[in-house]
């Protein structure tokens, strides 16, 4: 690990300020980032600690939806009796996500920016996109069995690893921000990520200095809730392919849906006009299988991780037969 300066801000003006100087990081669980550091993937040469910062509330809004703060702790987020309740595939996602200690420590916001687990990211002796813009990509003909097959580009196929953020596009989450001259944003969560395109290296639409203050989650929709992920074993590894399902079904027809999917994509991935071709149609495996091909249009394997084509259809088709089961 390389050396570096260490700041603990008392304030998000002084952590906004101090992660505008050259080569500083904010330090949030540090669940990520200092496994990270310790094989030299990161090298800050200042870390801005905001764990004193007041943002580990959960407070209603007006809506009657949630505002979680961005330092909740994962696990107070998954156990807390609203979240339980009314975002249960919100918890059950949070809870399919590492172990128990990570969740302890992982927080909201971070959660959120944790990078990819490419095994070629982590391996500084290896060409990496993501890593070393323009040094190439060693997934492309390399052990890419847990690669994207949906919204990669040539330059990199590395997909996101969070579970938390699955369910949050599910739930039409909203990033809130502030920088260091006091300016709010609140960034709907579809447009929070980034496709690697050119530049894999980018992978939010966060700017310089701008600070994950909490998220903002709706009123709960209608309909049953289901996170489901297919991983290699049963803790602590990372989706092969999750969905998170909010399905309103009755009488065997499907009146709405919203359907995301962690371990294909560079983001959590949502297609819009599949869940509107869903709206009236009868929940039958036809309807499934259509539904299975409005999501993977344009889908493509990279050899290893062509597997994940079927397996996606198989785990949706699961999903909507539970979701439609009155
Ligand atoms: Fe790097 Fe992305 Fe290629 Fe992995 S997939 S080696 S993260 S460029």
């Amino acid at each position: 690990m390389k050396a570096f300066t260490y700041e603990r801000a008392d304030s998000l003006a002084q952590a906004a300020t101090g992660s505008t100087k050259p080569g500083a990081k904010i330090i949030a669980g540090g669940t990520n980032l200092l496994d990270l550091m310790k094989l030299q993937v990161e090298t800050p040469t200042h870390l801005v600690d905001i764990n004193r910062l007041p943002l580990d509330k959960i407070d209603e809004t007006p809506e009657g939806g949630l505002r979680i703060g961005a330092m909740v702790r994962n696990s107070d987020l998954a156990a807390d009796l609203r979240v339980r309740q009314r975002y249960g595939l919100l918890s059950r996602a949070l809870l399919s996500g590492a172990s128990a200690q990570l969740r302890n420590k992982a927080t909201t916001g971070g959660n959120l920016l944790q990078r990819t687990r490419c095994t070629y990211f982590y391996d500084v002796t290896k060409p990496c996109n993501k890593r070393e813009p323009g040094s190439g990509c060693a997934a492309l003909e390399g052990f890419n069995r847990m690669h994207a097959i949906l919204g990669a580009s040539d330059q990199c196929i590395a997909v996101n690893p969070s579970d938390m953020a699955v369910a949050l596009r599910a739930l039409d989450a909203q990033v809130e921000t502030v920088d260091a001259e006091n300016t709010t944003r609140a960034i709907p969560i579809a447009q929070f990520y980034r496709l690697p395109g050119d530049t894999p290296q980018v992978e939010t639409t966060l700017r310089r200095g701008e600070i994950i203050t909490a998220v903002t989650i709706p009123p709960p929709p209608t309909g049953k809730q289901i996170y489901r992920k297919v991983r290699d074993r049963a803790s602590y590894a990372f989706a092969l392919v999750s969905v998170a399902a909010i399905v309103d079904a009755a009488g065997g027809k499907i009146r709405s849906a919203r359907l995301a999917f962690g371990g294909l994509a560079p983001e959590p991935w949502r297609v819009a006009s599949a869940e509107e071709r869903l709206v009236g149609a009868p929940a039958t495996e036809g309807t499934f299988a259509t539904l299975a091909s409005d999501v993977l249009a344009g889908a493509r394997g990279f050899g290893r991780n062509d597997f994940k084509i079927p397996l996606t259809r198989r785990t949706l088709r699961a999903v909507m037969t539970e979701a439609s089961l009155t």
